[in-house]
């Protein structure tokens, strides 16, 4: 099976004014059709840039990026262009995301009319259908985005996004601006979607918690790498990293009300700054079981068995062995 997104030794840098900043740093994964795959770290740990690259905001350094196959990376602006519709975006914001002096029916409509459905009578219909789809009711398609309330204009991105039959949407923290009695209801509709057009995710959150109810494996992400990624009962069964262990520890468990964490406590002391990041392991500066060999040696992302991926010398079972293969099979 193809995969509908397949991103493969991704680099993303950036020349700023403090030198050279290596957002992505070597990121492959692949998500199958229908799937979610969950990507989490803490904010500066490149999962915004990496998004970017996916959707084409930002140019990647480095590195291919395939969206059923085809390589996007690899292609002229104009056939990027006609594949650009495959890869959509639900941003954390649903405000900033939508503009606000256009009514429901248009911001929808546009993204139609940009890509050639030419019937003023067959768009209509699809804004209609897309609006019955998120749960949108039909009288609402001549609102502005401030007349509707913060769940119900994520609805709108969902709609959006969905309008010419993406194979990857990429979420964006799409509930951290929600509370939390709407964040299920807009994860619960993303499942539905899902369930319906077999759409991939890659659903990015600071917040463990959050992927842990719509992911079906979990990427954690720090300072620029997959340092773990696994089908998502095993990583909250058997964590290997001492990261995603830190994480998992860190999250509240009784009180649900409760379960949204402050990006920066998840672990002790400070993330080290992306500009000069710490040599071998980038997380041995705050590992509780850091051995010397750490901060020389960078561990490679390995398979522990089972579709497991750890970069950690002191992970159990973790063979040291090229690991596109492993990371490409679902
Ligand atoms: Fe900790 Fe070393 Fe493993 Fe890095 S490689 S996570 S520093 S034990
Ligand atoms: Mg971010």
């Amino acid at each position: 099976e193809t995969p509908a997104l397949e991103v493969r030794d991704l680099v993303v840098s950036y020349r700023t004014g403090r030198g050279p900043l290596s957002a992505v740093d070597g990121v492959s994964f692949a998500i199958r059709p229908g799937e979610t795959l969950g990507l989490v770290g803490e904010s500066g740990c490149g999962k915004s840039s990496l998004a970017k690259a996916i959707v084409q905001l930002v140019e990647p350094t480095s590195g291919a990026l395939k969206v059923e196959g085809h390589d996007i990376t690899g292609l002229t602006a104009r056939a990027r262009r006609a594949l650009r519709p495959k890869v959509q975006m639900v941003f954390q914001d649903p405000m900033g995301a939508l503009d606000p002096r256009q009514r429901a029916g248009t911001i929808l409509e546009t993204p139609l009319k940009l890509n050639g459905v030419r019937g003023k009578a067959e768009r209509r219909a699809r804004v209609a259908s897309l609006m019955e789809a998120v749960g949108l009711r039909p009288e609402f398609i001549d609102r502005l985005p401030h007349e509707f309330s913060g769940g119900q204009r994520q609805r709108i991105g969902i709609a959006r996004a969905l309008a010419l039959d993406p194979a990857v949407i990429v979420c964006d923290e799409p509930v951290s601006a929600l509370d939390v009695s709407l964040q299920a209801q807009v994860l619960n509709l993303l499942r539905k979607v899902q369930r319906e057009t077999s759409v991939a995710y890659l659903f990015i959150s600071h917040d463990l918690s959050v992927v842990e109810h719509i992911a079906d494996r979990v990427a954690i992400m720090y300072l620029g790498r997959i340092v773990e990624l696994a089908p998502r009962e095993t990583l909250w069964r058997a964590p290997l990293h001492p990261y995603t262990r830190a994480l998992i520890e860190a999250l509240p468990r009784m009180d649900p009300g409760a379960s949204r964490i402050a990006d920066k406590t998840i672990v002790g002391g400070d993330l080290p700054s992306p500009f000069a990041p710490p040599k071998g392991c980038r997380f041995h500066t705050r590992c509780p079981i850091a051995v010397g060999r750490c901060a020389i040696d960078a561990p490679a992302l390995s398979d522990a068995g089972d579709g497991h991926l750890v970069a950690c010398h002191l992970a159990p079972g973790a063979v040291a062995a090229p690991t596109a293969g492993a990371v490409l099979q679902p």
